[in-house]
């Protein structure tokens, strides 16, 4: 079992997204836990206050670190018996696949969400083990990245994706690491768009081969980078030799 701990501002943003699908079914099956704790419960004073105005001025607010030391060390068992402790941060390394697969390999994970113009610095400093991003952009919190954090990783752990072989052809995944190739269903014809005529062969040698070739066609047209870094085989950079040179790649 996973267990995820979440720490925000805004609990009630979690309600849905971990109550539909699989993760519905995972934390159903007790195959991923996630809890959820309110920093505000933490805040020292009365009016349950978690943020500040910087120190030297700037504009907005800054999330004080009493409020999130507070409800980390809330946290039970206590994270110091194991657990990676994230904070989400635009700042932080960009999450990724790998990432996803080396995380769904912890059994502890905490997220911390930051909100308003940021958290203050000492908790990066002392608090946390890594800083996460979840892309070059700016949300106005971490909430969002969480349940993206969480999504990503749980779907890896072992058992909440009904078939296992769905995670091993997904793009980026480490077998191969290529986009996937296209993915189609019924009906065989829509206003005339038809689906390729090999996958409707039910052969499975050349329905393999085919989706092996789209995969490269599409990560040399999308990702050339993830080409870079692929697993390829000597039949894949002559397939796609060939297909370079032939006026349709370009
Ligand atoms: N002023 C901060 C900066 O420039 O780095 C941005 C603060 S942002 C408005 C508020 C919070 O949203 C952050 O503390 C962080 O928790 C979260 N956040 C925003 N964008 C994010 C991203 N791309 N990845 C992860 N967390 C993000």
């Amino acid at each position: 079992m996973l267990r995820f701990d979440i720490l925000t501002l805004f609990p009630e943003m979690f309600d849905s997204p971990f109550n539909a699908s699989l993760l519905k079914k995972a934390r159903e099956r007790e195959l991923i836990d996630i809890r959820i704790t309110d920093i505000r419960d933490f805040a020292l004073n009365k009016h349950r206050t978690a943020d500040d105005y910087p120190y030297g001025g700037g504009s907005g607010m800054v999330m004080k670190i009493e409020p999130i030391a507070g409800a980390l060390e809330s946290l039970d068992p206590p994270i110091t018996e194991g657990g990676l402790v994230c904070l989400l941060t635009p700042q932080g390394e960009v999450f990724n696949q790998k990432t996803a697969r080396e995380f769904a390999g912890e059994s502890r994970i905490v997220l911390i969400c930051g909100h308003y113009e940021g958290v203050d610095e000492r908790v990066r400093d002392h608090l946390v083990h890594r800083e996460i991003s979840i892309g070059d952009f700016v949300l106005t919190g971490g909430e969002l990245p969480a349940m993206v954090v969480v999504d990503a990783v749980s779907r890896l752990v072992s058992g909440v994706l009904g078939n296992e072989q769905s995670a091993e052809g997904d793009s980026f995944a480490v077998e191969q690491g290529l986009l996937e190739y296209p993915q189609y269903t019924r009906p065989a014809e829509f206003r005339g768009w038809t689906v390729p005529e090999v996958l409707l062969s039910g052969h499975h040698a050349e329905i393999e081969a085919w989706r092996r070739k789209e995969a490269l066609k599409r990560t040399f047209l999308r990702r050339p980078d993830l080409l870079k870094k692929a697993h390829l085989t000597d039949e894949d950079r002559a397939f796609l030799e060939l297909w370079l040179a032939r006026p349709e790649s370009k």
